[in-house]
Order: C-alpha cells, then structure tokens, then sequence
C-alpha cells in the first residue's frame, strides 16, 4: 500500500506539469531535470517527488484501478444529505446552504455555527461538512507520517508537557544517523511519500545539522519533507527550504495576541506570524491551526483562529483539543467535548468549502477513540500516523496518555487504510491547491 499513486505526465509547460490519474488532472511543480510528456511520476503537496518506471506505475495503478472508483461511489454514497430542514434553526440552514455552494464563511457565521448546540442540527452540521468535502475534494484523503526526532525544548508554553515546565521528563535526541534511517524507512518500507520532522525547540541540533539531514534524506529517498521544529528564525526557514523541506507545520496557538503572551511569556503571536507568513512567500506549503480550548479562548477567539488560518493560506488546517498536561500550570483544565472539536473541523471545511485539507489530529485521537472516523465524516480529509521509534513515543508527551504510543508502523497503516477503505476514501491525496508560480509574491 502507499499513500499516493502515481500520474501520468499529460502536458509540461515550463516547471510546471499536468499529471492525469484515473481522468483527474492536478498540477504539480518540478523540480527534477528530465521529464517527458507520458512519464509516470509521484507527486505531494504540489511537488513531483519522483519519476517511477511505467511498469511500477503500472503494477500500483491495476491495483487501485479496481478499487478506486468503488472507493468513489462509497464515499459518495455516504456523504449524501438531505438539507430538508424541519425544525433547523433558519440561520443554520442559510450558513449551511452557502456552504454547500463553496461560500465560505464570515466570522459572524462561523460563531453561529461554534455556538449551536442542538444535537440535529448538529449532525446536520457534520453531515453537510462531510458533503462540501466529498464534492470539491472527492475522497482523496493526506495520509502523512510524523517522526518526532527529539523532546529537548528550551520553551516553556505554558500547556506543552515537553515544555521546561516537565522538570521529571526523561528526554531523547535521536541522533542524525538515526534520523536520516528511521526517515528513509518510513519512506522506503513503509511507503510514506510525505513526512513531518518534528521537535521541541532543541537548541542541540543547528539549523545546518537539521539542513544536512533533510539534504541526506532526500538524496537518499525521494519524498516531500516538512519541518516543525518551532521558531527557527527567517533565515533558518530559508536554509531548510533550500535543503529541500517543502512544508512548515507550525500552529500559532491561538489568533489571541492576548491568550498567546499569557501562555508563551516572553513570545509574541507577531513572531509566529512572521515565520508562518515568511514560510508561505518561500514557498513552503504551510500546515497550521491552533488549539481548542485553552483557558479563557472563547468561540469568537476560535472563529478568529480559523480565520487567520484561512488568511495564513494553510493548505492544511491542524485543529486539536488541548489536553492537560499533569505536570503543566494548566494541568486543572477541563478539556473540551468531542463535540467541540468536530464543530471546529466542520467549521473549518465551511471556512474554506473548495480547498481547506483539514486533519484529524492525534489528540483528538487520544480525546475520542472514535475521532478519526467522526472527524473524517464532519469534514476532515487528512490523518498523520506515528513513525517514531517506540521506545521514543511515550517520551514525546505533549500530553498525557498519546494514542498509538506502541502501535506499530505497520498497524497503523493496516488500521487507517481499513477505516479509508471502509469510508471510499483513497490515500491519494496530492496536495497544494495551486501552482506555486501562482502565488502573489
Ligand atoms: N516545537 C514545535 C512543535 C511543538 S509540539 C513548534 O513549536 O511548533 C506540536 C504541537 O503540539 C504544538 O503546536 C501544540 O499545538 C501541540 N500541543 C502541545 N501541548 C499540547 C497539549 N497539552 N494538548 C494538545 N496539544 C498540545
């Protein structure tokens, strides 16, 4: 199994090139020298990563020809909705109706929708969330690995169990050879075409280590990387990208300049901003969102969120509920309601009907145990599954009690593409909406 197939190269102009899978064409940038009209090749977040022989590509596509289009006539099958609405509140079904026609949303909208609480209307919400999904972005679903390579962090955010705050943590740092070999099989064997390194703010590692290691690791195996080490600076961004990271996962917490100092003190929402803002206008494909229910975050701050990652231009939206954290300053909060978080991953389809990528994240896996396939059916199209060593996981605690922290690679895989498959979604996702010498510079 893998998580993209491969397309046919049906036209080139210039650096970019129209690829054709199964009468569905996406753009995608290359960077590769020599391509030809009829090539096959991989492609993520609007990057080819490589070219494959036509009989790889071939023996990949027999295999899906047969199921993708079964695939596509489950998922239509089950995101159908009815939009008769006896007894729906009527500005829900007014905000409900522009969605489903690819309107996105106002903030007014969005607060409405966050503050509804009767349980059909709700699952009207869902529904809805999970039909606009299934007509712009088919059942194309990202399929991501994350290995999360140290839990050294020099910060002290002020929910984060890896935080400073964690004095009794025992803490690891993978060591470069490590990295390079955990990356490069997750990429080989497991066949992951895009992977997350990820980290807290690990002074150990210079950003040319981190540099040299992205460069190993796609000289090593073709892939799209994609940094979240925190605040490395502008220039840092700068010398992963020209190492070959092509994505920034990096959430800015919450759109609350406020909340935000309160919970990084010393840091600015501003300085996050600019790294995130900075990353886009390099060309990074940016992966970003905030945590659901911080302390005193209210639903207008959360509205605010999912505005600014619509204005951040996230390809992704990555919305998780916080979890207290035992041995954090906020470890006596009450955590937020499965419900919450599936309002906040249908209001961020709403937001942005025809484009938004939006994931179930991991704690939200660890909130609920049914959270991926809720989410996946309230709008989500996009999972990340755990690459990190084992002995690594439990270490990497964020918050308490992560899910899969002993779950294989492989289990994983065979558990997310069971629910994908049980869905009609396909593990094809190719990401960026657009070509990227389209975006306004
Ligand atoms: N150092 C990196 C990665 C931080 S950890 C960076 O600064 O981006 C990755 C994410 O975990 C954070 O962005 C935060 O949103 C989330 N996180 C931290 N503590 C959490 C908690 N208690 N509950 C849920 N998510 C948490």
């Amino acid at each position: 199994m893998c998580y993209a197939i491969p397309g046919k190269i049906k036209e080139i102009r210039g650096k970019t090139i129209l690829v054709d899978y199964f009468g569905e064409e996406k753009k995608a940038l290359n960077e590769l020298s020599s391509l030809s009209v009829g090539d096959y090749v991989y492609a993520q977040g609007g990057y080819v990563i490589n070219k494959v022989s036509a009989r790889e590509a071939e023996e990949v596509l027999s295999v899906w020809k047969e199921t993708f289009f079964e695939y596509q006539e489950r998922d239509l099958r089950l995101s159908r909705v009815s939009l008769e609405r006896k007894g729906i509140d009527r500005k829900i079904a007014f905000i409900l109706d522009k969605a489903v026609q690819g309107v996105s949303l106002d903030r007014g909208e969005i607060v409405y929708l966050l503050n509804c609480d009767q349980p059909e209307t709700l699952e009207l919400c869902f529904k809805t969330a999970n039909f606009v999904r299934q007509k712009y972005l088919k059942n194309a679903c990202c399929v991501h690995g994350i290995l999360e390579i140290s839990n050294y962090c020099k910060q002290d955010c002020a929910y984060c169990g890896i935080s400073t705050h964690h004095e009794s943590l025992s803490r690891y740092r993978m060591s470069p050879e490590e990295i390079v070999n955990t990356a490069c099989e997750a990429i080989d064997e497991y066949r992951f075409k895009a992977l997350v390194l990820q980290s807290g703010e690990d002074g150990a590692y210079s950003v040319d280590e981190l540099a040299g290691m992205i460069r190993e690791i796609k000289e090593k195996s073709p892939s799209f990387i994609l940094v979240s080490f925190g605040e490395v600076g502008i220039s840092g961004l700068k010398k992963l990208f020209d190492a070959g990271a092509r994505g920034l996962l990096m959430r800015f917490e919450t759109s609350n300049p406020e909340l935000y100092e309160k919970f990084h003190p010393g840091r600015t929402l501003a300085t996050r901003l600019e790294h995130i803002r900075k990353a886009y206008e390099m060309g990074y494909l940016i992966i970003t969102g905030a945590l659901i229910g911080l302390p005193g975050a209210t639903v207008e701050d959360h509205a605010g969120d999912i505005l600014l990652t619509r204005d951040l231009h996230a390809e992704m939206y990555s919305f998780g509920p916080f979890l207290p954290h035992p041995n954090t300053p906020l470890a006596n909060t009450k955590p937020v309601s499965e419900t919450d978080v599936l309002k906040m991953l249908a209001a961020a389809r709403f937001a942005e009907p025809r484009e938004a990528r939006v994931l179930v994240t991991t704690a939200f896996e660890t909130l609920s145990p049914d959270a991926r396939k809720k989410g996946l059916l309230a709008g989500a199209s996009s999972v990340m599954l755990n690459v990190t060593p084992v002995q690594y996981r439990e270490k990497y605690a964020i918050y308490p009690n992560r899910v899969n922290q002993h779950a294989s690679i492989q289990s994983q895989i065979d558990e997310t593409i069971e629910l994908l498959a049980s869905l009609g979604r396909a593990p094809t996702d190719l990401g960026a909406r657009m070509g990227y010498e389209d975006r306004d510079r």
